[in-house]
Parts: structure tokens; C-alpha cells; sequence
């Protein structure tokens, strides 16, 4: 009978606490963070040595994409609520009302409209998709990958 074979990671060496603002219904939330939790899932067919992937080298490829995230302000640089403005090594944020000044090195600017799970988790896919790629994987079929905001709650993205 045809099947699907399926990889899993999480645990430890996927985690980051992160800063943001996400905004919501023409707002920007309080400046707040998150201890994150990432999850990465791959489908495809067996090598000849029967894996779909290593896991070694499957978590080290998304621990190494996480870290660019760990202990950093998340900036959705396509944001139309949340304004950044670059100043020498300083990025200048206007939400509303309030700014806020931040050293470059504690941001992460990343292209996407809102830092929802939904949209870390295109983003770390996406990341992982290419990577992945680089390495000649012609057998991945699905790719997806979970961000969990806080236990019980994560956004989902799948590439395939
Ligand atoms: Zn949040």
C-alpha cells in the first residue's frame, strides 16, 4: 500500500525568546515577547539509505535559522502601522502614538507585513525550504513549519 514518509523536530535547540509588536485590526500591540517553540515537519520519499532526511543535519540547518531570531526586536519591515527608520546604528520606531529607539544589533528585520506566528513561521519555512534545496533535497515533497507562541497556541505554514 503507498504511503508518506514524515520527519518531526522540536525541542530545545528550537526555542527563542523574541521582542515585537505585532499589529492587529489597524493597531499595534505593547511592545512584549515571547518564549517561542519552533516545530519543522518533512514529507518526502526514502533516500537509498531509507531516511527522508538527517535529523542531525535537518536541526542544525533550523537551529542555525532560529538563532538569527533569539534575543532580538522582531520587525516586520512591511509593516504600514509600525515605521522604522534606520539612524547611524540606531533603528527609530514609530507605532502610533509612541516611539522607541533600538540599537541595530538587537533587531531582526524581516520581510514580512505583521510578526504573527503565522508569518515567523512562512518565514523560517521559506528559510529552511531554500536551505534545504542548497543541499540537493530533489526528495522533500512538504515542508511545514509550526511556531508556538505560548503553549497551546502556534501559526502553521507549509510550503508543498
Ligand atoms: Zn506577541
Amino acid at each position: 500500500m503507498p504511503g508518506t514518509f514524515r520527519v518531526t523536530i522540536d525541542g530545545s535547540r528550537l526555542r527563542f525568546a523574541a521582542a515585537h509588536m505585532a499589529t492587529f485590526g489597524g493597531r499595534c500591540e505593547p511592545l512584549h515577547g515571547h518564549n517561542y517553540a519552533v516545530s519543522v515537519e518533512v514529507e518526502g520519499e526514502l533516500t537509498a539509505d531509507g531516511w527522508v532526511w538527517d535529523f542531525g543535519d535537518l536541526r542544525g540547518i533550523a537551529s542555525g535559522i532560529i538563532e538569527e531570531l533569539d534575543h532580538r526586536f522582531l520587525l516586520q519591515q512591511e509593516s504600514a502601522l509600525l515605521r522604522a527608520t534606520v539612524r547611524g546604528d540606531s533603528y527609530e520606531l514609530c507605532a502610533g502614538e509612541r516611539s522607541y529607539v533600538l540599537p541595530r544589533s538587537d533587531v531582526v528585520s524581516l520581510p514580512v507585513d505583521n510578526t504573527t506566528a503565522e508569518r515567523l513561521a512562512e518565514w523560517i519555512a521559506g528559510r529552511l525550504h531554500t536551505a534545504l534545496r542548497a543541499k540537493g533535497a530533489t526528495n522533500i515533497r512538504r515542508l511545514a513549519v509550526g511556531v508556538e507562541e505560548m503553549p497551546g497556541q502556534s501559526g502553521w505554514y507549509t510550503v508543498g
